[in-house]
């Protein structure tokens, strides 16, 4: 029988223990999200993320803008909070409307405030295997397979999505751990062939329940990323309910990845605080 993975429970344990540090930390950590224009998932996402550092002692501020705001008013609001000594992390709430250079605007926030681990300067020391800070999403999923003891070394683990954000910080991250990867994305052809083969199976695409169970072998773990909304409900890129009857371990949706990546910025907000610290 499948073994459901309880994304909170994990999540849970993570917040407790940052509580304790959060307590013990001489100036309270601070981190700051930039929102541009109005997006309903980017408002769900920020209320999440707000209330899990309001819940372990973490201040959180918000800054919203128009979305015809010019963009160097945005960039001059990350220069200041990079050099506002009380705010340890930053973030942009992203997609941001298309009139506004993301990456630019990504890359003016300090490699050390840089929470989501997303400036070129941060993915390049990554890659290369120095220290940096990682995006929290391609964290949680290995963190939720260490948490459950499932082997990585050796595996062979079939990431689908390539995003900057999850799929490729993943396959950095799975290949550190001596995993076998395969990436596939939007122009793979045949994608079960592909995913039949994984030991490990991560979805991260976006396509609600793409993932069906004739497309993994038996007992296969599956990992799935996707939050989609469906007429109201939400799914991930898997079909749960069939595929679960064939794995050995499965995250649901809503309840698996998405918590555990809170609380993974949790511990790069940490991260970034302590680093300042010891400067
Ligand atoms: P992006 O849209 O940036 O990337 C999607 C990736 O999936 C792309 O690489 C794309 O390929 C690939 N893809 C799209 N369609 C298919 C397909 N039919 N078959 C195979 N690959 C496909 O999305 P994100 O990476 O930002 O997010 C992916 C999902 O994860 C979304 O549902 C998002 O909401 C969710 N998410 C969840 C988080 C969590 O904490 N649980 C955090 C972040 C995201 P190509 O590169 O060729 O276009």
């Amino acid at each position: 029988m499948s073994v459901i993975i309880e994304g909170t429970e994990i999540s849970n344990k993570i917040q407790d223990r940052i509580k304790v540090e959060v307590k013990n930390c001489m100036i309270r950590p601070s981190v700051a999200v930039i929102q541009v224009g109005e997006n309903e998932a980017g408002d769900y996402f920020i209320t999440a993320k707000e209330k899990v550092c309001s819940s372990v002692g973490i201040y959180f501020r918000q800054y919203k803008f128009e979305d015809n705001v010019p963009e160097l008013t945005i960039i001059n609001k990350i220069k200041e909070l990079n050099n506002d000594e009380y705010v340890n992390g930053i973030m942009i709430q992203l997609p941001l409307p298309p009139q506004y250079n993301e990456k630019r605007l990504l890359n003016t926030i300090n490699n050390g405030k840089d929470v989501e681990g997303l400036t070129d300067i941060n993915t390049g020391r990554f890659v290369n295997g120095k220290k940096a800070l990682i995006p929290c999403t391609a964290l949680a999923v290995v963190k939720i397979l260490d948490e459950n003891n499932i082997e990585i070394s050796g595996k062979h683990v079939v990431v689908v999505g390539r995003s900057k954000i999850v799929g490729k910080p993943l396959v950095n991250l799975l290949l550190s751990r001596d995993a076998t990867v395969t990436i596939c994305h939007s122009k793979t052809e045949n994608l079960k062939e592909f995913t039949k083969q994984g030991d490990i199976v991560i979805m991260a695409c976006g396509v609600p329940k793409l993932l069906t169970e004739d497309m993994i072998k038996n007992d296969a773990v599956v990992i799935d990323v996707g939050i989609n909304n469906v007429d109201g409900n939400i799914c991930g890129d898997v079909d749960f309910d069939n595929v679960s009857k064939k794995t050995s371990y499965i995250t649901p949706v809503p309840n698996g990845v998405g918590p555990v990546t809170i609380a993974m910025l949790l511990e790069n907000i940490i991260m970034c605080y302590n680093a300042k610290k010891s400067k």
